[in-house]
């Protein structure tokens, strides 16, 4: 047995198709009285719903979470919650809406209750994100970890098909990237293969019939773990990749992780064989980068970064901020490796199968 460090994250998370209808005792439990509901515009009738729900106990609606958490948002809302005098920050929807809960505990530590709707997982991680003139900078403090999670499947029907693939490989990233992590341990091991079979298997349900409850409650249950692992170990080259691509570029977040992944394990299936080995179970298949390509555009994701909206001028680009600081990944990523991640890119802007 290697030897390894685990910490415990509090968190409460209450699942189930339904669990919506325990948000009152929830909300009661945080000892809060004063709720600020937060969504996207898109979800603000979702959000009026919960309000409505709450009753006494919602202190008002904010509608204004968008991608990526601009400062400026941030700003207004915790300018919103002190107004309103605030209690608690309850965010419904997904990663953007748990961001923008996030920047309000970070300047005021009210307690998050989070109510996600997609797969993205920021909802069981410690990690903030904050964007000032298109730059997006992340962090962790413990006070931005939602205290309380409903994850009620019968929420995410509404999530678009396509969205919902995305979304899901989304999530299976983190837990792919996970199980390569320096610092895992045999309690995140556990968890990430076990979430990227539940998404695996239930993606292709969800596709084929969006209001399949018991597949959507399957993701959601994927999404859950791997969030989990996001939130305790740390990621590597996919996520450096992405974060460029999706910082820098503007591609959108889902779409940006279900092309790359397949590249980034094919890039660093040499140097973490016991990971591959593990995803590849979970995957039911032999090779864990080729099954991951199968998995999206089997159904309908997209696969090539061109048709995602990225210029084929900008792999070099990409590729030269990938190597400029150092991180750990278990393929070294340095000066040399510049042109392996080059041809990484080609590939993925063509949409090409993985290749070692
Ligand atoms: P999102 O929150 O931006 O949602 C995408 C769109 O889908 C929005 O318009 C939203 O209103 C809509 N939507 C969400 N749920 C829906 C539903 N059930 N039905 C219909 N429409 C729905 O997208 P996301 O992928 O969940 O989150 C992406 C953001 O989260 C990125 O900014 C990313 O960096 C961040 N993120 C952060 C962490 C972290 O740990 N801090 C983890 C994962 C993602």
């Amino acid at each position: 047995m290697r030897s390894f460090v685990y910490n415990g994250q509090p968190s409460r998370v209450v699942f189930g198709a339904g669990s919506l209808e325990h948000l009152e005792r929830e909300v009661q439990l945080l000892g809060a009285n004063r709720a600020l509901v937060l969504c996207t515009p898109e979800q603000q009738p979702l959000a009026e719903a919960i309000a409505k729900r709450l009753g006494s106990r919602a202190a008002g609606i904010y509608p204004k979470a968008v991608m990526h958490v601009p400062v400026e948002t941030a700003v207004a809302a915790v300018d919103e919650a002190k107004r309103v005098n605030a209690d608690c920050a309850l965010a419904v929807g997904g990663g953007s809406t748990t961001g923008l809960g996030k920047a309000i505990a970070l300047q005021s530590s009210l307690p998050i209750l989070a109510i996600p709707t997609t797969y993205a997982g920021s909802e069981m991680t410690p990690i903030w994100g904050l964007t000032e003139n298109g730059l997006k900078k992340t962090g962790r403090d413990a006070r931005v970890l939602p205290r309380t999670v409903i994850y009620d499947p019968e929420l995410t029907v509404s999530l678009p098909a396509s969205l919902s693939v995305t979304s899901g490989m989304n999530a299976i990233a983190h837990a792919a990237e996970g199980l390569y992590a320096q610092d895992s341990n045999p309690v995140m091991d556990l968890m990430a293969e076990e979430g990227i079979r539940a998404l695996a298997a239930a993606i292709p349900r969800v596709h084929a019939n969006p209001a399949d409850i018991a597949a959507r409650s399957d993701a959601l249950y994927g999404a859950w773990l791997c969030g989990t692992v996001l939130g305790n170990v740390g990621m590597a080259l996919h996520h450096k990749l992405c974060h460029t691509l999706g910082g820098t570029l503007n591609l959108p977040h889902a779409e940006v992780h279900t092309v790359v992944l397949p590249h980034a394990i094919a890039f660093n299936a040499s140097a973490a064989p016991e990971a591959m080995r593990r995803i590849a179970r979970a995957l039911q298949g032999d090779d864990a980068a080729t099954r991951l390509y199968r998995l999206a555009k089997d159904n309908g994701a997209p696969v090539a970064l061109r048709d995602i909206g990225m210029k084929e001028a900008d792999i070099g680009r990409v590729a030269q901020i990938a190597v400029q600081n150092p991180y750990w990944n278990p393929r070294p990523v340095n000066a040399e490796a510049e042109g392996a991640l080059r041809a990484l890119l080609q590939r993925a802007w063509e949409g090409a199968p993985p290749s070692r």
